[in-house]
């Protein structure tokens, strides 16, 4: 299975970095070592001295497909969860400044912790969007809804998948909302769909 992670994909998310509003979307891939599975605790890396969280909603890969349209997209989607792509910002700013690819910043051993636990995508009401936030230290840091995506999950599977086949068990994160910031030792994130918890760990 492989990871695709959206970036760039709230307006105001954005504009907390000023980076320009991309024409489609971007993505880049994280390895399934990336995963942190079961509310494990996230050992906080040698390398950086600024991890950032990003959390996100995560779509499950529930079939095949190739050069999907928009129309027919929604059929790809299983199931949703919630992740967090951590995210090395001292590191990213560098390869930002030298136009170097993002794995040593994004694609890390444990930097996608994911929800054991996926709701299926056809639970949800479709008008309503859906809404995610994440606490930390029981205090909310991040709000977000599907509506506010500037790219759909319709989109993002179609464009992906004019490159990359998509296949059952593909796990998509779909961008992070304003709100980011830095973690430290003793953090403890809890992410929620709605009022369902749906991550409890802790930054060691
Ligand atoms: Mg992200």
């Amino acid at each position: 299975m492989k990871i695709i992670c959206t970036g760039l994909n709230y307006v105001r998310h954005i504009e907390e970095f000023s980076n320009p509003v991309p024409e489609n979307p971007v993505f880049f891939l994280k390895p399934e070592t990336a995963l942190l599975r079961k509310n494990r605790p996230f050992f906080y890396p040698d390398f950086s001295k600024n991890i950032h969280y990003e959390a996100e909603l995560v779509l499950k890969i529930g079939k095949t497909g190739k050069s999907i349209s928009e129309k027919f997209a929604s059929r790809y989607i299983d199931s949703v969860g919630l992740g967090v792509d951590f995210t090395a910002r001292d590191i990213q700013e560098k390869c930002r400044k030298n136009g170097l690819p993002w794995e040593i910043c994004k694609s890390f051993d444990c930097s996608a912790p994911i929800s054991s636990t996926f709701i299926p995508f056809d639970d949800f009401d479709s008008g309503a969007g859906i809404d995610f936030h994440l606490d930390i230290n029981g205090k909310t840091v991040q709000n977000g809804n599907s509506t506010d995506l500037l790219f759909s999950f319709a989109k993002i599977i179609s464009y992906v998948s004019q490159f990359i086949t998509l296949k059952i068990g593909d796990l998509i994160f779909t961008g992070t909302p304003e709100g980011v910031g830095a973690v430290k030792i003793g953090d403890r994130l809890k992410g929620y769909i709605g009022q369902k918890l749906m991550l409890n760990f802790e930054v060691r």
